[in-house]
């Protein structure tokens, strides 16, 4: 069986400047993958990569096997990834509601995503449903933000930084929600600063430093000394 998703010596640039450099990774159905690192990494430029915003050689990124690496943003929705990305990135003249309601014009496939099922996910959407939804507080705005993904019905949802800037309280109600949407089927990957936040969720973990992958495995495989290196390199 193909993984969901791989990356075979993916590269990746802005420009003449290289952000990325032969990154292997993989996410098998029902996972929960973890990648972390520093601020500047390559995280983000991973996820961009496999959500087709930036577009690379067709087979360095697979999805069930299949190349997909130079597809479009929209082709690779249509697939069934779906990114929430750094910083939300809502439409502020929108509300709540119609924010949700763009997520699912990509892609239209029955699945267990609906405003009813995010709304029973995030009760708090309900009541704010026809506020603008930058009128909401931030952890607000990302749980509209993870709802807009799901509305597409993903297969694989992508998480960029979710709990950047956000209070300790307002992190444990997002990530509260991860185990409803991978029970409901989907496998995540998720992008986090915070190490023991990722340890905790994740099945598999990936750590990269200056744009590679410095050290890969389950949780309980690592000690803090193991991670400290992988993530800040060696002393
Ligand atoms: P962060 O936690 O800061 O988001 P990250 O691990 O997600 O970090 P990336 O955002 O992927 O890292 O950045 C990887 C490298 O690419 C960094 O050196 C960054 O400065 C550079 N970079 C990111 N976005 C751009 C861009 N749009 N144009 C040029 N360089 C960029």
């Amino acid at each position: 069986m193909p993984s969901l998703i791989e990356t075979r010596a993916l590269t990746a640039f802005y420009g003449d400047f290289q952000a990325i450099f032969g990154v292997d990774i993989r996410l098998d159905a029902g996972e929960t993958v973890a990648v972390i690192g520093a601020n500047g990494a390559g995280k983000s430029t991973l996820m961009r990569s496999i959500a087709g915003i930036i577009t690379n050689r067709a087979e360095m990124i697979l999805h069930r096997g299949e190349p997909i690496g130079a597809l479009a943003a929209p082709d690779v929705v249509r697939r069934g990834i779906a990114l929430v990305p750094e910083g939300r990135k809502l439409f502020s003249s929108l509300t709540v509601e119609e924010n949700l309601q763009v997520g699912a014009y990509g892609r239209s496939v029955d699945g267990p995503w609906t405003l009813d099922s995010i709304y029973r996910l995030f009760p708090i959407l309900k009541e704010r449903r026809r506020n603008p939804a930058t009128a909401l507080s931030g952890g607000q705005q990302q749980m509209v933000a993870i709802g807009r993904a799901l509305m597409s019905n993903p297969d694989i949802l992508l998480c960029d930084e979710l709990s950047l800037g956000l209070a300790p309280v307002v992190i444990k109600d997002i990530y509260a929600a991860f185990s409803k949407i991978s029970a409901a089927g989907a496998a995540i990957i998720i992008v986090e600063q915070d190490i023991a936040q990722a340890l905790k969720v994740a099945d598999r973990v990936y750590c990269m430093m200056e744009g590679r992958v410095t050290l890969s495995g389950q949780p309980a495989e690592f000690d803090r000394a193991d991670i400290h290196a992988a993530y800040f390199g060696a002393e």
